[in-house]
């Protein structure tokens, strides 16, 4: 046996250091036992090996009130605090009821604590290690964290989630300060915009005044006290274009103070605005806006389409091209101020055609995700090719588009 452990005790037991910080440097041996515990355990075998005439360098004031056989042994009156944590750990109390204090204002379902350590905490526990090595240890910061939070869990009745926890408490030892910092709440839809002229999300220089993602925010917004709102759509519209297909969203409320709102109520309260339809909305976790963002699924259009020349019906037929076609599409001109130039490859799964008048056909289009339909109707002065345009020797434009349907919701 090479007893380094009790070697390892020793080094650190040279200065004053509490059960907290002495365990805390074994954390890594044995399980199910606490940080004090091991201290407690390694400080009684340590003072064992000193009563049986060992000559161990260490600081006396580690051993108050324990009392030992051999007499040349004095047992010291009172012990000193700890050089390691300035006895930090007898204040978890008063933090514990500082943080409720702050967390019982909140309507939460999950935590996690946070501990800021002051430098002079930071640099003591340097000092150790310098002195003990950090083979085993667990850092002061972790034992802070677990202390308060497992505490806190009993006080406030309410989970630790270590991943995605609804509320962050941070604690600043230095300035014996709580602050909270409140995870979005995120809830999952479907919706449809019935009307043309309105963005999907909120516009910034305010050119229009009302958005999907407002209607849609707004009696979630009332309900939960949120300070902002954000509508992370799978995919976008134009503005100019409905959307008769159900679109996948997840709407995100900043900093709520009430999270367990009813969201089929809220979802009624939406629907009262006729300009657009939601269905399906639902809690969702903050890690499907990831998801939802990289979904691309196909999507289908109508688009109502004027000719600037009449159009035989039986040339019509030409467009028949485009079914399973790969399409190249330059940035078109009407977004170049803000995507950066180059030339996208698409597929266009399907299209449909029907004559409505001599200059004016209805085209159905499945395509690709990211595809430019107006562009590929339009040809965009060539910089989309094959277009219908193009196909049908004459200029077409969309006068109406349509999501009809997007095809393949789940991510
Ligand atoms: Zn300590």
């Amino acid at each position: 046996m090479q007893d380094r452990v009790l070697q390892k005790a020793v080094r650190i037991l040279e200065r004053p250091v509490c059960d907290h910080c002495l365990g805390r440097q074994f954390a890594q041996l044995l399980s199910g036992r606490t940080n004090v515990e091991r201290g407690r355990a390694i400080r009684d075998a340590v003072a064992m090996a000193l009563d049986s005439e060992e000559n161990l360098k260490v600081d006396m004031s580690n051993f108050a009130g324990y009392r030992f056989h051999h007499s040349e042994l004095k047992t010291p009156e009172a012990r000193v605090a700890c050089s390691a944590c300035a006895d930090v750990f007898e204040d978890v109390e008063t933090y514990v009821k500082k943080v409720a204090r702050v967390l019982t204002k909140l309507d939460f379902n999950t935590f996690l604590v946070g501990t800021q350590v002051s430098e002079e905490l930071i640099g003591a526990e340097e000092e150790l290690w310098e002195r003990s090595g950090i083979e085993w240890c667990e850092p002061i910061k972790g034992e802070l964290n677990r202390e308060v939070g497992s505490r806190v869990e009993k006080v406030v009745k309410k989970k630790v989630d270590f991943k995605k926890p609804d509320v962050l408490v941070l604690l600043n030892l230095a300035k014996r300060r709580v602050s909270v910092e409140i995870n979005p709440l995120c809830i999952y839809g479907e919706y449809n915009k019935l009307k043309r002229g309105i963005p999907q999300t909120k516009w910034p220089s305010g050119k229009y005044k009302i958005s999907v993602e407002q209607i849609i925010a707004k009696p979630f917004m009332r309900a939960t006290g949120g300070t902002n709102h954000k509508l992370h759509g799978m995919g976008r519209e134009d503005i100019d274009a409905r959307c008769l297909g159900w679109r996948p969203f997840i709407l995100e409320i900043l900093e709520p103070n009430k999270r367990n709102v009813r969201v089929a109520q809220l979802q009624k309260a939406a629907n009262k605005d006729k300009r657009i339809r939601v269905r399906n909305m639902a809690f969702i976790d903050s890690s499907a806006i990831e998801r939802l963002k990289r979904a691309q699924p196909d999507k289908s259009y109508r688009a109502l389409v004027i000719l600037n020349k009449t159009v035989a019906p039986a040339r019509l037929k030409k467009l028949a091209v485009l079914n399973n076609k790969e399409i190249y599409q330059e940035t078109p001109t009407r977004v170049m101020h803000r995507r950066a130039d180059k030339v996208r490859r698409r597929v266009v799964k399907e299209v449909k055609w029907r004559r409505l008048g001599p200059r004016k056909i209805e085209i159905r289009v499945r395509a690709q995700a990211g595809t430019y339909i107006k562009e590929l109707i339009s040809g965009d002065g060539g910089r989309t090719y094959p277009s219908v345009s193009e196909l049908l020797g004459v200029k077409a434009r969309v006068k109406e588009l349509d999501v009809i349907e997007i095809h393949g919701k789940k991510f």
